[in-house]
């Protein structure tokens, strides 16, 4: 928080906040800074407070809003307002305003500093996206290193994400649930898991070596020793004719 007494720097205040706080309480911060130091000032009447947090301005402005911070903030302010007179305008930052570009100097001054001097409770939708990003990685490790189950998959879907991108025929490909033989064979369904040429009929299979789907996986832009590389927009309508072929190689009865 920086003070200007017509255009000159007079006061500035840096507080380092917990690595948990966010842009939104940072804001709130400020203001609450700025209030503060208006209620020491016994020798003006008009205070402007420029602010760029959009954000916490109008948490102020909403007389419904029950965030702690923002009550706190409100009774500084409640008493600021008609003693200094005080004005709250909102500022565009980064765009070379000398007030707005002197705060973000401190400000990045306060982050750089190797103590917290401000820790506030983590707010709920911080909670909640450190939540998901720690049960996501979870998610990602077992992923990695389960030894035995969805290999086939993990090798060509290598991160995992709460995104839908493949459903129908191309999720049964990439999970290795198509109507290949050793899928079938795994059910009981036909006599046989090999492929009309000897090897396992797999999803692998197919799309890598066999030499039935030789002329279609030819038109396959991909790596076979790493197949992640296969999962593009472009491979997509050919992977589909692969897995409606095995209609033609099959030994179902
Ligand atoms: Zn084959």
């Amino acid at each position: 928080m920086v003070v200007l007494y017509f255009g000159q720097l007079i006061h500035y205040e840096r507080v380092r906040l917990g690595d948990n706080c966010t842009v939104y309480q940072a804001g709130l911060v400020g203001l609450k800074l700025a209030a503060e130091f208006i209620l020491t000032l016994r020798t003006t009447r008009r205070v402007n407070v420029y602010s760029d947090s959009r954000s916490a301005l109008k948490s102020l402005a909403d007389p419904t809003n029950t965030h702690p911070l923002v009550g706190e903030v409100k009774r500084f302010l409640k008493r600021a307002k008609p003693e200094r007179g005080m004005f709250l305008p909102w500022v565009k930052a980064h765009v070379g305003y000398h007030g707005n570009e002197l705060a973000d100097g401190e400000a990045k001054a306060a982050a750089d500093s190797p103590s917290v001097s401000l820790d506030l409770p983590v707010s709920s939708s911080r909670f909640k996206f450190k939540l998901k990003s720690f049960i996501i990685q979870a998610w990602q490790d077992h992923w990695d290193y389960t030894p035995n189950k969805g290999r086939f998959t993990s090798s060509n879907i290598l991160n995992v994400s709460l995104e839908t991108h493949f459903w129908g025929e191309m999720a049964e490909l990439f999970t290795g649930h198509c109507r290949f033989q050793a899928h079938l064979f795994r059910f009981g369904i036909g006599y046989v898991d090999s492929c009309a040429c000897g090897a396992v009929g797999d999803a692998k299979h197919y799309i890598v070596s066999c030499p039935l789907t030789g002329d279609l996986t030819a038109r396959l832009r991909f790596n076979p020793f790493d197949l992640s590389t296969l999962v593009h927009d472009f491979n997509l309508p050919v992977l589909g004719e692969i897995v409606r072929s095995q209609n033609i190689f099959g030994v179902c009865p």
